[in-house]
C-alpha cells in the first residue's frame, strides 16, 4: 500500500512539475531543480514592464540600459528565460485610483499586460495583497533631498562656533570663570602675591584675574603676572589649556571650511521641515513614499501628509527627475527614497540629503499572484546578492563626482576628546590653591614664632585679615590709600 502511494506521489510530482525536495537533498540540488522547473514553465517570452529612472533604467539610442536592465539580463541567463521589455504606459509606479483600480506597473501586472515588473518598485503591504514580490534586491529608507544653499542666514553668521559643540563652549566659559576665581583666591591667600596687607598692593583683583585669563586665550600675555609659585602654577596650567584649545579650534575650523559644511542646510529632520516656512515640500504622486505618510500614525508624518494633501496640485511631482529639478531650481524639498537620493547627491554636488532617514523598505520584482516564477526569481536574486554581483552593478552604475564633499566628512570636536585637558586644568587649579594655602601656613608659622602665638590662631588671623581687608576696602576705599 505504502509503495503504491509513493509511486502515485512521484507521478503527480512529475506531471505537475512540483519540486520533489526532501530533507536530505543538497541546496544546490534544490536550486537546480527550481531552475529546471522555471525553464519548463517559461514556454513563452516574458513581457517585462519598467519605469525610466536614472541609473536603473535609461534610454540610450533607443536601447535600454541601467542597473535594472543588467539585473534582468543576469536573471534571465541564470533561469533561462527570454523577455521583451517596455516602459510602463502611464509612467507611474502603481497606486489605487478613486475607483479602486490600480495604475502604473502594478495595474499592468494585474491586467496581465505584463508578466514581470523590474524596477525600483517598493514592496508595500497594499501591493503585496494584489500581486507577488520577490525578496528585495535593494534596501532603502525615506529621506529629504535639499539644495545645499537652501539654508537660513544665521547658520552662516555663527558658523565660527561650529568647531566645538554647545557642551564644550559651556565647559570653556565655566573653566575660564573658575580659573579667574582661583587666581583671585591665590592672589589673596598667597603672602608672596600680596605681601603687605595694609598697603593694598595686591594685583589680582577679580577683574585683573579675568583680564589675565582672557589675555592667555588670545595669546596676548597681559599684565599683571603672578609672582608666587601658586599663582604661577595656575597661570601655566591655564596657558597650556588655552594653547591646546586653540589648536583644536583652528584644526577643526579649517576642516569645517574645507568640508563644504558651511553650506549644509539646517534642516536635519522631518520635524525641522514641518516647522519651517521657507521651503515647500512634496513627493511623487501615488508613490510608496506618499502612501507611507498617508498611512503613518506618527504625528510629524501625519502633518507632512496633511500639508502635501492640501497642496497636492502644486507640491506633488510626476517623477524623481522632476522632483530633483524642482529642488535645484526653487525653494523645494523633495521627500523620497534615501537610496535614490544618495545616488543623486553623489552626482550633483549642489544637492544634499538631510541626515534623518525614516523606515526601511526594499525594492522587489513583481509578478501576478498566481505567478510560478516568484520563488525561482527570489532564489536567483539572493544568489546575485551573495555572489557580489549586485554590489558590482551598483558600483558600475553609480557616478561619484562629489563623494568626499558630503556632510559626513566633518563633525565638531567631540566633547570627550577635550575631556583630558579639562581634567588637567582642574588638577592644576586645585594644586595652585593648595600651594597658596601652604604658603600662607608657612607665613603664619613664622608670625607665630615671632609673636609667640599658636600657629592656628596666627593662620586664622592672617586669613581673616586678608578677606576682611577686602570688605573694608570695598566699603571705604579711601581708607587704605597711603
Ligand atoms: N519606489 C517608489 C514606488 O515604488 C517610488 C519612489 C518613491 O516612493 O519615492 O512607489
Amino acid at each position: 500500500m505504502d509503495k503504491a502511494l509513493t509511486i502515485l506521489y512521484a507521478v503527480a510530482v512529475l506531471s505537475l512539475g512540483y519540486p520533489a525536495y526532501t530533507g536530505a537533498e543538497e541546496n544546490t540540488g534544490f536550486v537546480n531543480k527550481e531552475k529546471e522547473r522555471t525553464k519548463r514553465e517559461v514556454q513563452k517570452t516574458l513581457t517585462v514592464t519598467t519605469i525610466l529612472e536614472n541609473p536603473f533604467t535609461m534610454m540610450r539610442d533607443s536601447q535600454m540600459e541601467g542597473l535594472c536592465i543588467d539585473l534582468l539580463s543576469d536573471l534571465s541567463k541564470s533561469l533561462g528565460f527570454n523577455y521583451t521589455i517596455s516602459v510602463v504606459k502611464d509612467g507611474r509606479y502603481g497606486a489605487k485610483d478613486k475607483d479602486g483600480n490600480w495604475n502604473g506597473m502594478i495595474g499592468e501586472i494585474i491586467r496581465k499586460e505584463a508578466d514581470l515588473a523590474v524596477a525600483t518598485l517598493t514592496i508595500t503591504a497594499a501591493r503585496e495583497k494584489v500581486l507577488s514580490f520577490t525578496k528585495p534586491f535593494m534596501q532603502t529608507g525615506t529621506g529629504i533631498l535639499l539644495r545645499k544653499d537652501a539654508t537660513i542666514e544665521s547658520s552662516y553668521l555663527f558658523s565660527f562656533l561650529s568647531p566645538f559643540s554647545k557642551e564644550t563652549w559651556i565647559g570653556i566659559v565655566i573653566a575660564y570663570l573658575i580659573t579667574s576665581l582661583c587666581l583671585f583666591l591665590v592672589g589673596r591667600l598667597s603672602p608672596f602675591e600680596w605681601t603687605e596687607i595694609s598697603s593694598e598692593q595686591k594685583q589680582f583683583t577679580f577683574m585683573n584675574s579675568l583680564w589675565f585669563g582672557a589675555g592667555a586665550v588670545t595669546l596676548q600675555g597681559v599684565e599683571p603676572h603672578p609672582k608666587s609659585v601658586s599663582g604661577r602654577i595656575i597661570a601655566v596650567i591655564w596657558w597650556v589649556f588655552s594653547i591646546i584649545l586653540l589648536a583644536a579650534y583652528i584644526a577643526s575650523f579649517a576642516a569645517f571650511l574645507n568640508s563644504g559644511n558651511e553650506q549644509t542646510p539646517n534642516i536635519q529632520t522631518f520635524e525641522d521641515l514641518v516647522k519651517q516656512r521657507t521651503l515647500e515640500f512634496g513627493t511623487i504622486e501615488g508613490s510608496s513614499t506618499f502612501n507611507y505618510f498617508k498611512n503613518s500614525k506618527n504625528p510629524t508624518s501625519r502633518m507632512i501628509y496633511e500639508y502635501m494633501d492640501k497642496r497636492k496640485d502644486y507640491v506633488m511631482v510626476k517623477s524623481f527627475d522632476e522632483g530633483m529639478r524642482r529642488v535645484k531650481e526653487s525653494n523645494y524639498a523633495f521627500l523620497g527614497e534615501s537610496f535614490m537620493q544618495d545616488l543623486v547627491v553623489a552626482k550633483h554636488c549642489d544637492l544634499v540629503r538631510a541626515p534623518e532617514v525614516i523606515t526601511t523598505r526594499g525594492y522587489g520584482i513583481a509578478a501576478s499572484l498566481d505567478s510560478p516564477f516568484i520563488k525561482s526569481l527570489s532564489v536567483a536574486i539572493l544568489e546575485q546578492i551573495e555572489s557580489g554581483n549586485l554590489d558590482y552593478l551598483l558600483k558600475k552604475w553609480r557616478e561619484n563626482t562629489c563623494s568626499m564633499k558630503g556632510s559626513a566628512g566633518w563633525t565638531p570636536v567631540p566633547p570627550q576628546t577635550l575631556g583630558g585637558i579639562f581634567l588637567i586644568l582642574g588638577i592644576g587649579l586645585a594644586l595652585g590653591v593648595i600651594v597658596s594655602l601652604i604658603e600662607l601656613v608657612l607665613k603664619a608659622k613664622c608670625t607665630a614664632d615671632q609673636e609667640k602665638k599658636s600657629c592656628c590662631s596666627a593662620f586664622s588671623e592672617e586669613l581673616g585679615q586678608r578677606f576682611r581687608t577686602r570688605m573694608a576696602n570695598q566699603d571705604n576705599p579711601e581708607k587704605v590709600k597711603p
